[in-house]
């Protein structure tokens, strides 16, 4: 009967990954895929995390199941580092979940079978899981302009008249928190306040992906804009990933947070949530949120996991002031001073499809055709060589 399967077309990142591992190029460079990576290309695991896991190995007496939202000191860090001060902990049902993705699809699930007639908004360009994972879950898309014709900035204008001229009344607005995934483009905060006056406006229901805090501004500046939005409004979904800001992809690590108008509908709503949960994977992992949880518990692993992560930031930060100087300092006019205005692992480079081919074919560096390219693949060491190779497909 397997007969009847059609081969699923392959994912296009992960196929570029594919591609730059068969290349012999000792010179090749990945800059597609999205993980962190240090100056010798690795993607490390973090001291921080490394000392919790020894203390967890020591400690830990069962492997008894959670429960189906997941540990209860983890869903109080996931509270604090998200809303702060700013919402009462009666309002707010945080589940544990596995990773941003499994968040995601929680609340797609949710949204779908709780709040029938509603239709998600999506910025254009997004995550290309995000519209996929909302049609996995038969949740309807609609897009919102996002990023403007100059493909660097945020086209502000058309975001709003796209939402409050043709979103209905009570639909449901996909936004990233911070970090724009994959134009690095972010509003600013006078732009959060004009976007949440909208979405009070038509009451729309915000679900915004977290995936990078910490990764922008830092973790409490880039909690700046969703906070701004609920200062306006008294419900929204925020699903949390700390792949990125732990260094946990593989331990599938991550929350969904949903902030109701009172404790009993955030109750009603934790039930449903739980329902949702049960039928997917019935319960979380342990090991990542008990890591995050160790980590949060201790002063001194906080202050190292900090340390850590302002580490990661700042690298990319030179990172991108490296480039555009490099680029800069090639004297045939190269400003892509704009890198240094987006925020997070990923830029919007605006290298044309045939400029990211022609990488790929005469130099092996690889970057996703459009044009995004992951700053954390760059080296310091080689960035004289990178921008050469730019420079060469743009002339
Ligand atoms: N949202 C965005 C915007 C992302 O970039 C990612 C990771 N690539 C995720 C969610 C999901 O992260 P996770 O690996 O924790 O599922």
């Amino acid at each position: 009967r397997f007969s009847v399967v059609q081969t699923a077309p392959p994912d296009s990142i992960l196929g570029l990954t594919e591609a730059f591992n068969a290349d012999p190029n000792p010179d090749k460079m990945n800059l597609s895929v999205g993980v962190y990576k240090d100056e010798s290309g690795k993607t490390p695991v973090l001291k921080s995390v490394k000392e919790a896991e020894k203390r967890l190995i020591d400690s830990e007496t069962s492997k008894g199941y959670l429960s189906i939202d997941g540990m209860v000191e983890y869903r109080e860090d996931v509270r604090r580092m998200v809303f702060g001060d700013a919402i009462a902990g009666e309002r707010v049902a945080v589940l544990q979940a596995p990773g941003g993705t499994g968040a995601l699809r929680v609340a797609a699930d949710f949204m779908r079978t709780q709040l029938p007639d509603l239709r998600i908004w999506i910025p254009t360009p997004t995550w290309a899981n995000h519209p996929a994972i909302f049609s996995a879950a038969e949740l309807p898309t609609s897009t919102y302009r996002y990023l403007g014709a100059d493909r660097t900035s945020l086209d502000l204008p058309g975001m709003l008249e796209d939402l409050r001229e043709n979103a209905a009344t009570g639909d449901a607005v996909l936004l990233h928190g911070c970090c724009h995934n994959p134009t690095g483009i972010d509003p600013s905060e006078d732009d959060w306040k004009q976007i949440a006056k909208v979405i009070a406006d038509k009451q729309l229901l915000p679900l915004i992906d977290f995936a990078y805090q910490g990764f922008g501004d830092g973790l409490e500046q880039d909690a700046v804009g969703l906070r701004t939005v609920l200062e306006q409004v008294d419900e929204a979904i925020v699903c949390t990933s700390f792949s990125k800001n732990f260094g946990l992809y593989s331990e599938r690590v991550g929350a969904i947070s949903l902030v109701a108008a009172d404790a009993g509908e955030c109750e009603a709503a934790r039930s449903q949530l739980k329902r949702i949960v049960r039928t997917n994977y019935s319960n979380p992992p342990r090991h990542g949120g008990a890591i995050v949880a160790t980590i949060l518990a201790d002063e001194s692993l906080t202050a190292l996991w900090k340390e850590e992560l302002e580490a990661m930031r700042t690298r990319i930060t030179a990172l991108r002031e490296s480039f555009v100087q490099t680029m800069e300092s090639t004297g045939k006019g190269y400003d892509f001073s704009f890198l240094l205005r987006q925020k997070g692992m990923f830029s919007f480079s605006g290298l044309t499809p045939m400029q990211v081919d022609e990488l790929k074919s005469r130099h092996s560096i690889y970057i996703v055709g459009s044009g995004r390219i992951n700053v954390a693949g760059m080296s310091e060491s080689r960035m004289q060589t990178l921008c050469d190779a730019v420079a060469s497909v743009m002339s």
